[in-house]
């Protein structure tokens, strides 16, 4: 069984006053949801971690970072440390999103940020994802599969339940165009099985891999239908509580 999570990446949007109008109204919404059906999260960006969590303190909404420093402290200029991150009550924290590769980040920093996360207590989201020009040539499960190794190359299996991993393609972030449900599903099982190779076929039954790509109120129910999809990253339809609360709501109860 694995309980579906979805998880709001609020990227560098909404000013302090949003961002906890915003998690109260996800608060709020989610007051009449069965714990246990549904594992819901959100990443707002670092200056407002604190202002959010102290709202959303002894509810089920979790908080997370949307990135964290490999090293532990020092002189490292504009990063946060994982750390600091679960010190200001975050359990979470993204890792090799999209935007970030883009600008250089590679498969090998991105496995010492999950080892630096796991090392500060931190569940580790773990994005993977092809190009448009990489699913067209055909490397979509090789640059997933590349990408997921190098980013759990530190992890042992016994860290292994502390892992969440976001296929994303990164040809339907913000993009308006979704992943189809057999596309999705279909790299999801590519994912699953390569779990099941480094760590043990248990292990990647229970591990919850999230479709991220233009999740919104109007797709999630086909998307999370999918026996593969253990839930959903989501980008610009999490910046509204009606928008994020009805994704949420679209997610089948596998909690029974
Ligand atoms: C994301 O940034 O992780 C994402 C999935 O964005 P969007 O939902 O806006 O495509």
């Amino acid at each position: 069984m694995r309980i579906p999570v979805i998880a709001g990446n609020w990227k560098m949007n909404l000013d302090r006053a949003a961002a906890v109008a915003l998690a109260r109204d996800l608060r709020d919404g989610l007051a009449g949801v069965a714990r246990g059906s549904v594992e819901v999260g959100v990443a707002p960006p670092f200056p407002y971690l604190e202002a959010v969590r102290g709202l959303l303190r002894g509810g089920p909404i979790w908080v997370g970072g949307q990135d964290l420093s490999p090293e532990k402290l020092g002189a490292f200029t504009g990063d946060v440390s994982g750390a600091m991150l679960a010190d200001v009550g975050c359990s979470h924290v993204i890792v090799g999103h999209s935007e970030r590769r883009q600008k250089g980040e590679s498969g090998e920093l991105c496995g010492r940020k999950v080892v630096a996360a796991l090392a500060a207590g931190l569940i580790a989201l773990l994005c993977v994802g092809e190009t448009l020009a990489q699913r067209d040539a055909g490397k979509t499960n090789a640059v997933v599969l590349e990408q997921l190794d190098s980013g759990l190359r530190g992890v042992a299996a016994a860290d292994a339940p502390r892992v969440l991993i976001a296929y994303e393609p990164v040809w339907a972030i913000g993009t308006g165009r979704n992943a189809t449900p057999a596309q999705a599903g279909e790299v999801h099982r590519v994912v699953r099985s390569r779990l099941a190779q480094l760590w043990s076929r248990e292990l990647a039954d229970t591990t919850r891999i999230l479709y991220g790509g233009s999740v919104k109120a109007e797709n999630a129910a086909e998307l999370l239908a999918v026996e593969e999809i253990d839930g959903a990253l989501v980008g610009g339809a999490s910046l509204t509580a009606p928008s994020f609360l009805k994704i949420i709501a679209a997610c089948p109860n596998r909690a029974r």
